[in-house]
Parts: C-alpha cells; structure tokens; sequence
C-alpha cells in the first residue's frame, strides 16, 4: 500500500540525506531558502546547470503528496524558472531548462526525499 500522508506526514527523517541538508547538519552550495523550500547545486551536474528544490519537510517522492500539498508542488514549480534564470539559464525559447521528478525505483529515484531537478545550459549534457 501507498503511503500518502504527506500533508500530515513526518516533519524530519532523521536517516534522509536532503532532510540533514535542510536542517543544515549536511554542507550544500544554497542557490535559494525560505521556510518551506530550500534550492542546492546537485553534488554531480549533469548538465552546466543542476540544482535541486526541495521541501525542507519530509516527503518521501511526488507518489506521497496530497492535495493538500498542492500550494507546495506550485511554488516548487513556479520557482523553478526564477532560479534557472538566477542561475544562468538562457531565456526561453531557445535557452530554457529541463524540470524532472524522478519517482520510486523505476522511475530512478535514489534519494527518497521529494526533489526537483532544474537541469540547463548550453547542451550536450550528460542525461
Ligand atoms: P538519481 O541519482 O538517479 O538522479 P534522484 O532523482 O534520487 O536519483 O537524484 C538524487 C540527486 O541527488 C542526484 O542527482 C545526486 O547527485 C544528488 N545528491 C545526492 N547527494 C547530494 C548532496 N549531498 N548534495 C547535493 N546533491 C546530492
């Protein structure tokens, strides 16, 4: 069975990598942070740009949110081309920038923390 009490889940997993990143027990290079979300360089870019929006809360992937996380999802979203630009992403539509949620093992997710990849740059990436 799917868990998906997200909107009421876990605030912190003390075992998750990105919930030590949020807390700040784990060093990243910060591109953005507020309250809910926090923004950092990928550890291994795939591309020129690669960083990663998180929730600071604990949510396992995109399979464990709620409606109730919808105010959530849309502000990682709508972010994510403010800090793709802040970062050096060439404007649309000839620059522009790739937005991927890998989810559960299938889907390639190894870090289970929800998170946004913003991917950008001038090509060929890696991926
Ligand atoms: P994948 O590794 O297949 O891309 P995910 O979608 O779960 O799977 O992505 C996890 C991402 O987290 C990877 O791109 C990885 O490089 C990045 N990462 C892991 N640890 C750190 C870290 N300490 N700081 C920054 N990025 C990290």
């Amino acid at each position: 069975m799917i868990e998906t009490a997200s909107a009421v889940g876990h605030a912190h997993d003390d075992n998750c990598i990105f919930c030590k990143i949020a807390a700040g027990h784990i060093p990243s290079r910060k591109v953005y942070e507020d309250e809910e979300l926090l923004a950092f360089h990928d550890i291994a870019p795939w591309a020129p740009v690669h960083f990663l929006i998180i929730p600071k809360r604990h949510i396992a992937s995109l399979a464990h949110t709620q409606p109730a996380d919808a105010a959530l999802l849309g502000r990682i979203l709508t972010l994510a081309p403010q800090l793709a630009a802040q970062e050096g992403c060439n404007p649309y539509p000839a620059g522009g920038f790739r937005v991927q949620i890998n989810t559960g093992e299938e889907g390639g997710q190894e870090v289970h923390h929800l998170h946004v990849h913003v991917i950008g740059g001038p090509r060929p990436w890696k991926k």
